[in-house]
């Protein structure tokens, strides 16, 4: 995993919070200009899978993996260490229980750590975003285990083309957008060629 600081705009900031009540929710909604958050980006290792339900329509289930979970809770000692380090006068996680200290007065590290694995960490018990989907036609060399050609032409319809971040061929762990510009415009090109040339 790694740690990214992002503008903490309201709506991203809000669905992160943890809720008890509305006037604690509305307590952490005016802290925000004094408020830092730190994005625990995982690269997770597990996959979840789609089925189709009784009347067809896919139905998506994703929990986070042991091995997986383990990393998150190493990223939220770390950063809450980090914030604790710099000087944070309270720390709290986005899991939906209250789960906080503040360093030097009331709680501490391990207590956190050990207040968060209460709570839990599936599904209801913790807020989870992702950000950077990627890889559901991922490009290859074989309709086995790709939908696309490596340049991004279905194997299944010929002329039609994949050419955005459902090509890569795996999660990327970090953000995409440049990857996705370049696969993007690689594969642009050589169509563009193709046709110029047909
Ligand atoms: C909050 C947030 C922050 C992010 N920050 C970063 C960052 O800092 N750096 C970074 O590298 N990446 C970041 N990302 C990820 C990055 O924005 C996306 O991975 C990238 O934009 C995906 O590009 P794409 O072209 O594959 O898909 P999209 O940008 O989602 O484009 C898909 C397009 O297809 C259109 N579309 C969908 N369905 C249809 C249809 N049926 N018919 C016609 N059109 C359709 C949509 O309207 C959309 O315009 C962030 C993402 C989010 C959500």
């Amino acid at each position: 995993m790694k740690y990214e600081t992002t503008a903490l705009h309201p709506c991203l900031y809000s669905a992160f919070l943890p809720w008890r009540d509305p006037m604690q929710h509305r307590e952490l909604l005016a802290a925000l200009p004094r408020l830092v958050g730190i994005g625990i980006l995982l690269r997770d290792r597990d996959a979840g899978f789609v089925q189709l339900d009784a009347q067809g329509e896919p139905v998506v289930r994703y929990a986070l993996s042991r091995f997986d979970r383990e990393h998150m809770r190493a990223g939220l000692a770390g950063a809450a260490q980090i914030l604790e380090t710099a000087g944070a006068r309270r720390i709290f996680s986005s899991q939906t229980k209250w789960v906080a200290y503040e360093p030097g007065r009331a709680g501490n590290l391990q207590q956190f750590c050990r207040d968060a694995d209460a709570c839990g960490w599936s599904a209801g018990r913790c807020v989870y975003y992702s950000f950077h989907l990627m890889g559901s036609a991922r490009l290859g060399g074989s309709p086995k285990t790709s939908a696309t050609n490596p340049d991004g032409e279905t194997w299944e319809a010929r002329n039609l083309y994949v050419m955005d971040g459902s090509s890569f061929p795996c999660s990327s762990g970090v953000n995409p957008m440049i990857s996705i510009e370049a696969i993007a415009h690689r594969n642009a090109s050589r169509l563009a060629d193709r046709l110029a040339s047909s």
